[in-house]
């Protein structure tokens, strides 16, 4: 069976940045398991599943416009201190939900000068090509239930 609408697929994959460094990776842990068509993953990636089989093993390219988006200057702000109410060490590399123009987004301190808190609403990979390695380990029909909840269940889905 090849991958498409309303296929639950399972992959390994590594994820590495434009100097080669590996950023992100499944080896060492259970396949990453999803439902194709639903935006589970990132669309440049899920676009370059379509059609695939079990065992196929590629390299997907994904520009930062189908990956994590580019990157915004504007989500680098400095806020005062007092806006972390409740946080007792603010540190850099600690992360917070805050309101983006969007809505939520994660912020990320990226350093803290006395009352002033500089913060990163950009995700980590935001403006950058993700290079994937890929490799196909399950490919089935996804059940009623599934599709019904937009959701896979069982082995690296929900238990509910
Ligand atoms: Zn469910």
């Amino acid at each position: 069976m090849q991958i498409a609408a309303n296929a639950v697929a399972a992959f390994h994959y590594t994820l590495t940045d434009d100097q080669g460094k590996v950023v992100d990776s499944s080896e060492g842990r259970e396949p990453l398991t999803y439902l194709h068509g639903t935006g589970q993953i990132v669309p440049g990636l899920e676009k370059q599943m379509e059609g695939r089989t079990v065992g196929d093993k590629f390299n997907a390219d994904v520009s930062p416009e189908e990956g994590y988006g580019i990157h915004h200057d504007e989500l680098i702000q400095e806020v005062p201190k007092e806006a972390f109410q409740g946080v007792e060490d603010i540190q850099p590399g600690m992360q917070f939900q805050g309101r983006g123009p969007q809505g939520e987004i994660n912020v990320t301190v990226t350093k803290v000068e006395g009352n002033t808190i500089y913060i990163d609403g950009n995700h980590p990979l935001a403006g950058q090509t993700l290079h994937f390695a890929i490799e196909v380990t399950d490919v089935r029909a996804a059940t009623a239930e599934e599709l019904e909840h937009g959701h896979v269940h069982g082995t690296g889905g929900h238990h509910h």
